[in-house]
């Protein structure tokens, strides 16, 4: 099993930008995000759980998951949202382990979990927690630009995630992306020959 380095960060931090570049120098990239869609998109696994739980109306025409509307359903009743989370959860999890299982050709594997600080679930499973930290104003920024969303709802969805501080308090390793991207590289380097380096020792501890 390779040496596990679990990716986190807030909505709009930049985890798929860093995961990116990570992946050019050689790294495996295991994205929870990308399963998580596999698992919904028309024909995905959990879509028959989904669909006996919640109904049609939360299918596309192609069958795939309207993930606008359990965004909004989820939001407005947890109950529905826990619904949600018991079905997908324990795939995601269940893949992203056989994921990394598979990745033992590259040197280290980076497990991208947008709440890895928020859940706990990943913890035990990666040897270190690499945070991509970006002030909130940009990540408001970036959120809004990104995905058409507006302010109070970039706002609310991060009311929903660990704060800052928490994140920051919870990190073995930063990287800050409150810059330009080109100014992420030099840091990414250092951290992907610091990784190399725990790898090449072994280094057993936190181990999936
Ligand atoms: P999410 O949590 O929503 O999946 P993420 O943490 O994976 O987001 P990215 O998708 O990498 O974040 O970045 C969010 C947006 O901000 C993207 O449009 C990306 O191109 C842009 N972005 C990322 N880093 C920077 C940067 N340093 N400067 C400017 N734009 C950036």
């Amino acid at each position: 099993m390779s040496l596990i380095v679990g990716l986190t960060g807030g909505i709009g931090s930049g985890k798929t930008t860093v995961a990116g570049f990570f992946a050019e120098l050689g790294a495996a990239i295991v994205d929870t995000d990308a399963i998580a869609h596999e698992l919904t998109s028309a024909r995905g696994a959990a879509m028959p759980a989904i669909a006996a739980a919640f109904g049609g109306a939360v299918l596309r025409q192609d069958g795939s998951l309207d993930r606008a509307l359990m965004r909004r359903l989820c939001f407005s009743d947890p109950a529905k949202r826990k619904s949600l989370e018991s079905i997908l959860h324990p795939m995601i999890r269940g893949e992203s382990a056989a994921r990394c299982r598979r990745a033992d050709h590259a040197p280290y594997v980076l497990l991208v979990v947008p709440l890895l600080i928020e859940s706990g679930a990943y913890r035990e499973h990666v040897a270190r927690i690499l945070l991509v930290d970006c002030d909130e104003a940009r990540q408001i920024e970036r959120v809004m630009a990104r995905s058409g969303l507006s302010e109070k709802e970039a706002r609310d969805i991060m009311a929903t995630q660990a704060s800052r501080a928490e994140r920051l308090a919870a990190a073995d390793d930063v990287l800050s992306n409150s810059g330009a991207p080109g100014e992420l590289q030099r840091d990414i380097l250092a951290l992907h020959r610091r990784y190399l380096e725990l790898a090449r020792r072994g280094d057993a501890s936190g181990r999936a």
